[in-house]
């Protein structure tokens, strides 16, 4: 194995820079004072005006004040340094997306108190008072008491939030039991590490295929180095099986191994397969963990003893200090792109990061990126194929329903061959599964009278009626409203209709077609969480559920034995719109709620329901024809010269007064930079004129692959001085056209 850089030489001057994980313009220097030493990576603590805040030495001081000014270092951190290879990235990302090094820094240093010491936990537990207080007849214990009490008395030690939350009362009360004698207080030790997940227990017998890319993936991760390799295989192939290979080679070699997953939430089954295998879990990391949850893995992944993380696209920001392995799954997933603070696309970070560290990556999926597929096919990156299911089960049949001949009755959404088969599925008690990518009851509201349709006050949008919830909702701010009474515009009562259908109704389309059949929704307002999600998934497994209807979060890797029919009720949805992934995108999204279907020993069947039986997105899915239309959308975009054979990149001018917008978008058009390879389009109202109150105008660059995109939009956004109020957006590679 290659000597890996060791982590920094010591910094021997006595000035540093260093960096804060605040939007500044750079580092800042400080003074080392005597006896203190410091190496670029320590997290220091700083004096910042007033405060004191946590940073990172970064080098060499800047010479940028006079040593008399120059306040001191307060105090080194006892954590493990960052690394060259991660500061360099937080550089690069930083540059790339057009952002400041501190706010990138910042998605690294997420959890500001997992740098401090470890603290000791107060836990409590029950006194003999405690146990005797609930026989005893001179003791007035309340309700809530009791059951503290109750709790208690069951477990070890557990810290006041957590009793309060199992006992269902404030944590006041848990303090008053102490006070009162019937509970004590003890101290825990700060998070245990998690324990390892065991490499040496062998998974399943592979077929020859899957045997030939794990193989060869292992031995990428046992030799180190950089490479990228495609893992492209049908959906049910075992690619899983296949990275989990690689997992274990990661392992062997006892280094870090990262898998990011778009959605850790729709992801239980893969992380219970994960335990069988290792026999113990990942460590998990996303936003809906819970703060000392992310304090303690922070850590773990910081001091080593955090083996695998299984994470969301922040995870590629985590501070591993032996990272192996990086695995995106299904790579090709529009959610990888954060959108908001630093804008960037974690697949295409994570390639980056994987080439600073000089580790293997594997990006898998059943229908790769255009971006992944086109390198894949130059030579940049490996490809590792699997083109069969596992076992007997094999792909479902896709059958393309023309709507215009096929129409549904009136207010109804479900054509009569995908009646016919849903009866016949259901009668031959098997599970049906309807997808439709809207949430709510009706995506428009329309008053019968006068024709006023229901829009958000805010957004360019229509409201979406949403009737389990109650009321009407904008799917792009999130400003919800009850229904009104009458209509706004004309007065009239009881005059609204609700046009075009969204999951709720169609599920009550199918229960009013199949009274017997027992419907689940399944869209991300109607499940509350994990928790919910899990449950409902386990339901689904156990054939407690026999239609299945739902958006997108279902399309993901689930897997269900007895689910052979699959429906997708308008299959144009995503089409629509002047989005330059339109195509790719429905064509990956249709053929993974496909993949839904047939898992298993029974055949499965997909019907499309769609007006546009000749596009080529329908063509190529009821052919089976993937390779194809990837080929025929490089030809049109590389005619274009758009992504991935171009750069894009978006220019959003916002202010909440529209004239303001305006002006400064043309302000910048005025001063629009004439470079060789760069063309700039715009402005124009973006498709969403008005997004959370803003008035919007955007631009789009389009930049040849060799020409310095970043350099020309940084002196282009510097010549315009913006009004206060008036914000301006860099989004490099674009995803969203909203
Ligand atoms: P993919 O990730 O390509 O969709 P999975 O890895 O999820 O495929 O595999 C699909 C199903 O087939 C899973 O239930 C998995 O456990 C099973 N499977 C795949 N390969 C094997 C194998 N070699 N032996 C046993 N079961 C396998
Ligand atoms: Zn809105």
């Amino acid at each position: 194995m290659p000597e890996r850089p060791a982590n920094a030489e010591p910094v021997s001057v006595d000035r540093v820079s260093v960096l804060l994980p605040l939007p500044l313009a750079g580092a800042y220097d400080y003074r080392v004072t005597n006896g203190m030493r410091v190496t670029a990576g320590d997290f220091v603590r700083v004096p910042l005006g007033r405060r004191r805040l946590v940073g990172v030495v970064w080098g060499p001081d800047r010479a940028s004040i006079a040593d008399a000014k120059l306040k001191p270092i307060i105090e080194t951190l006892p954590v493990p340094p960052l690394h060259d290879e991660l500061r360099r990235f937080i550089e690069w990302v930083a540059g790339y997306t057009m952002t400041v090094p501190g706010a990138v820094l910042r998605m690294t240093m997420s959890v500001p108190d997992a740098l401090e010491p470890p603290r000791a936990i107060t836990g409590y537990i029950i006194t003999d008072a405690g146990r005797a207080a609930p026989n005893s007849t001179d003791s007035h214990l309340t309700p809530q008491r009791r059951r503290v009490l109750a709790v208690a008395a069951e477990g070890g030690a557990a810290s006041a939030g957590v009793l309060a939350h199992r006992a269902a009362c404030g944590s006041g009360v848990i303090k008053a039991m102490v006070a009162a004698g019937l509970l004590q207080s003890v101290e825990l030790p700060a998070a245990l590490p998690p324990p390892p997940p065991d490499w040496h227990a062998a998974g399943p017998p592979l077929s020859s295929a899957q045997d030939v890319a794990a193989t060869d993936l292992a031995t990428k991760v046992r030799c180190g180095g950089f490479s990228v390799t495609l893992l492209d295989g049908v959906t049910g192939s075992g690619k899983t099986e296949v990275y989990f290979a690689a997992i274990a080679a990661a392992l062997e070699r006892g280094r870090q191994a990262l898998v990011l997953l778009p959605e850790i939430a729709l992801s239980t089954q893969l992380l219970k397969r994960f335990s069988d295998r290792f026999g113990a879990p990942p460590a998990l990391w996303h936003s809906d963990l819970g703060h000392a949850q992310r304090r303690a893995t922070w850590r773990h992944v910081a001091e080593g003893q955090a083996r695998v993380v299984v994470g969301a696209r922040s995870a590629l920001f985590l501070p591993f200090s032996d990272l192996g392995l990086i695995v995106v799954d299904e790579e090709h997933d529009a959610s990888f792109k954060q959108e908001e603070g630093v804008i960037y696309h974690a697949r295409d970070m994570a390639v980056v990061r994987a080439s600073l560290a000089h580790v293997p990556i594997v990006l898998v999926s059943a229908t790769p990126s255009l971006e992944s597929a086109v390198n894949a096919q130059s030579g940049r990156y490996n490809r590792l194929h699997l083109p069969v299911r596992h076992g007997t089960a094999r792909l479902p049949e896709i059958r393309v329903v023309d709507m215009r001949k096929q129409r549904p009755e009136r207010q109804r959404f479900l054509s009569p061959p995908l009646v016919q088969a849903l009866g016949e599925t259901l009668a031959g008690g098997e599970q049906a599964m309807l997808f439709l990518n809207r949430r709510g009851y009706a995506p428009l509201t329309l008053c019968r009278e006068c024709g006023h349709r229901m829009q958000c006050p805010n957004c360019t949008a229509w409201l979406v009626e949403h009737r389990r919830a109650g009321g009407l909702q904008c799917h792009h701010c999130g400003c919800a409203m009850p229904m009104p009474a009458a209509c706004p515009n004309c007065g009239a009562v009881g005059s609204f209709a609700a046009c075009g259908p969204g999951v709720e109704r169609l599920a009550e389309e199918t229960a009013q077609r199949f009274p017997e059949a027992r419907i689940a929704l399944m869209a991300s307002d109607t499940l509350t969480g994990p928790r919910a999600m899990a449950e409902l998934l386990e339901r689904v497994e156990r054939h407690e559920v026999d239609v299945l209807i739902g958006t997108q979060v279902m399309a993901k890797g689930h897997h269900f034995p007895m689910l052979t029919l699959v429906g997708v009720v308008d299959a144009d949805l995503g089409l629509s719109g002047g989005d330059l992934r339109a195509a790719e995108r429905t064509f990956q999204l249709l053929h993974q709620v496909a993949g839904r279907a047939g898992r298993a020993a029974r055949p499965g069947l997909v019907l499309l329901q769609t007006y546009m039986p000749e596009h080529p997105v329908m063509r190529a899915l009821a052919s089976d024809d993937r390779d194809g239309f990837l080929a025929a959308e490089a030809q049109s975009r590389r005619e274009g010269n758009w992504p991935p054979f171009g750069r894009l990149a978006a220019v959003i001018v916002s202010a909440s007064d529209a004239d303001a917008a305006d002006r400064v978008a043309r302000t910048f058009a005025r001063h629009a930079p004439r470079a060789d390879g760069i063309e700039i389009l715009g402005p124009a109202p973006a498709p969403l004129a008005m997004l959370r109150g803003r008035h919007r105008r955007r631009f789009l660059v389009k930049a040849r692959r060799d020409a310095p995109l970043q350099t020309v939009l940084r002196t282009w956004l510097d010549v315009v001085k913006l009004p206060s109020g008036v914000r301006v957006q860099v989004d490099i590679d674009p995803y969203s056209f909203i």
